[in-house]
Parts: structure tokens; sequence; C-alpha cells
């Protein structure tokens, strides 16, 4: 890669790429194979979600699983291997108003971009409790699709009262003994199909007007474990314990594109808008994939394939864009 004179990357680069989960990565090892050098901004969670995540069992090529902060070390590697270079940064401002495109990071330095793949993924909401910190990735999580497994004839928690709570309560059956659903309210925001096929569900019982307190567990040497929820009933003010193994927050997601608001297409939930069947934005080359752009799949899988198509998009860009120059 082109270093400038104080060894910093400098500040052109035909690929800037802002996010490094497996979206934000998988579009580093195309476009670094394809000799394009890129550039990608990792934030303060390099490797994204999957890094707050233990075991990873559904990502395709590890017949006995891996654990997702080594799963994103070993696609940065990858990445780096054909050229590509991270900087532990965020990027705080974009201005694709301009060719080439110009970023700011959060220590005003400025970069200049002929493409850029925004790949700044999606963040579960957490209730905020300490507790919840605490045990994240050792019975706390927010994906049942990733970690449902884990808890075969076991009870969990399920906390939410919308289409995420109901799927995942409903996913969870499969494995559990039995999924308690908390909700705050009694009505639901939840869409009236999926309302009834939770309440259909003989393995899920609902726990009305009542809010988590604390979760409550077991931290002995190294290990980790929930043993149950602390919850107080809002309409009598009772306070009681729930026995559970595993506790699931489904309280929704938030795509991380607040410094895209008013420069991208979004939609009303703030998640970008790629043209269909690839990952065009609003914006010529402009890019975008992984969770910022998919509230419906949200798999490492998933985020990977876009990533890739995000990068092929970026290339063929690029040459069309040195085409027209010389022609
Ligand atoms: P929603 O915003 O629809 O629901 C969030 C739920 O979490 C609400 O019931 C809310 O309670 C509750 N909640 C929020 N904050 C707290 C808190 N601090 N403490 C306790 N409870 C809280 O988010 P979803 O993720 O469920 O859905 C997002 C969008 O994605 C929706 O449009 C949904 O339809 C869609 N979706 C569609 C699916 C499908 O069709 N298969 C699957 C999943 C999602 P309250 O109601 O009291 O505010």
């Amino acid at each position: 890669m082109e270093l400038s004179k104080n060894g910093s990357p400098s500040n052109h680069h035909k690929v800037i790429i802002i996010g490094s989960g497996p979206a934000g990565l998988t579009a580093a090892l195309y476009s670094g194979r394809a000799a394009l050098n890129p550039l990608i901004f990792e934030g303060h969670q390099p490797g994204g979600q999957l890094t707050i995540t233990t075991e990873v069992e559904n990502y395709p090529g590890f017949e006995h699983g891996i654990q997702g902060p080594e799963l994103m070390d070993v696609m940065r590697k990858q990445a780096h291997r054909f050229g590509a270079v991270s900087i532990y940064r965020n990027i705080t401002k974009v201005n694709f108003e301009v060719r080439p495109f110009e970023l700011t990071d959060e220590e005003d330095n400025n970069y200049t971009a002929d493409t850029v793949i925004v790949s700044t993924g999606a963040s579960a909401k957490w209730l905020g409790l300490d507790s919840e910190k605490h045990f994240m990735g050792y019975g706390v999580s927010s994906c049942a699709t990733c970690d449902g497994f884990f808890f075969r004839g076991m009870k969990v928690v399920v906390v939410g009262g919308g289409d995420t709570a109901m799927e995942e309560a409903n996913y969870l059956t499969r494995h559990a003994s039995e999924v308690i659903l908390i909700h705050r309210r009694e009505e639901f925001r939840a869409s009236k199909i999926m309302l009834d096929r939770a309440k259909a569900n003989p393995k899920i019982r609902f726990v009305l007007n009542t809010v988590v307190e604390e979760i409550l567990g077991k931290t002995e040497e190294n290990k980790k474990s929930v043993v149950g929820v602390r919850v107080k009933d809002l309409k009598t003010g009772e306070v009681s314990e729930i026995e559970c193994s595993g506790f699931f927050t489904a309280i929704g997601h938030e795509p991380n594109s607040g410094i895209f608001k008013g420069k991208l297409d979004m939609d009303e939930n703030g998640y970008l808008v790629t043209k269909k069947s690839t990952s065009e934005t609003n914006i010529e080359g402009v890019f975008a994939c992984g969770d910022v752009q998919d509230n419906y799949y949200r798999q490492a899988v998933t985020a990977a394939g876009t990533g890739c198509m995000a990068a092929i998009d970026a290339e063929r860009y690029l040459e069309k864009i040195e085409f027209e120059m010389h022609s």
C-alpha cells in the first residue's frame, strides 16, 4: 500500500470501507485481491457484532464451530494478506457530493476515495443493565439463530413485544424446554400473525406488564452462567424471580447509519436502501452491505455475501470510470 511521508496511509484511496464485520472484511478481501488496496475503518468494535458472541456454529467451513472473535481475526488477517489496511478509528463525516468522495475520521484526518463501501452494521438494542453486560456471551444474547442451540432442554427468557421477539421466541422453542416471553405492556407491536403463532405455541409462556430488573447468574473462576432474572410486575409492583439459563433481548435493532442521514437513501427505520440484487446506493460509487442495509436475514454469512457483492460492484464501477476517462 502507499504510505505518506510520516508512515500513515496516504489520503487518497480507490476503495474505503467503513465497518469491519463480516461484510466489511469480506469486501476488503475481495477488493484486496482485485489489487485495489482498500483502507478499512474498523471503528471501536473491530470485527463487529460477532466479537460479542462466543461460539459460532453456523458459519460454513468450520465443522466444529469457531469463536466469534477468532473468526473475525482470521477474516481480517486474510484481507490484510491481500493488501487491505485497517485503521482503528471511526469515520465521523462524509461528503458524497464531490468526486472523489471526502471522509473525515474522529481525529479530524481527511481522506478521499473513488468508491466507498458502507458496512457499518447494526446494533442490537439492550436493556442497559450492568448484569446484561456482565453475562453477554455467557447466557445473554440478542440472536436466537446464533445462540439458541446452546440452550437445548433449558428454560430461556425473551424480552420484547414486537415481531423480533415473537420470531425469536418461536425459534427458541426448537431447542429450549420452555420460553418465557416477558413484555412490559399488555398490547403488542408484533403483527397479528406472528403473535398468534407465538400464542399457539405450547412451549411459550407470556409474562406481561413486567420488566426485567436484573439478570441473575453465577461467576465461578472464569465460568459465568445465567440462572434467572429478577422481574417487577408493573401493575402490582411485586418483585419476583424467574429461573432460566438463557436470556435473549429482542427489543429491536438500530442500523449504524447516523452519519449518512440526508446523504444516502434509507427506509423509515434508518436501514440503507440498495438497488435490487446489487449493493448500489442512490449515490453512484457508494455501496452498502451487511446489516446496515439488511433488517431481515442478519446473519454473518449473508453479510459476508453482500460484502463480496459490494467489492465486485465497486471494482466494476472503477473499471467503468477508468474506461470513460480514457475514451
Ligand atoms: P419493534 O420496535 O417493533 O418492537 C420492539 C419491542 O421491544 C416493543 O414491544 C417494545 O415495547 C419493546 N421494547 C423496546 N425497548 C424496550 C425496553 N427498554 N424494555 C422493554 N421492552 C422494550 O422492534 P422489532 O425488532 O420487533 O421489529 C422491527 C421491525 O422489523 C418491525 O417493523 C417488524 O415488523 C420487523 N420484523 C419483521 C419480521 C418478520 O416479518 N419476519 C421479523 C422481525 C422483525 P413497547 O411495545 O412497549 O414499546
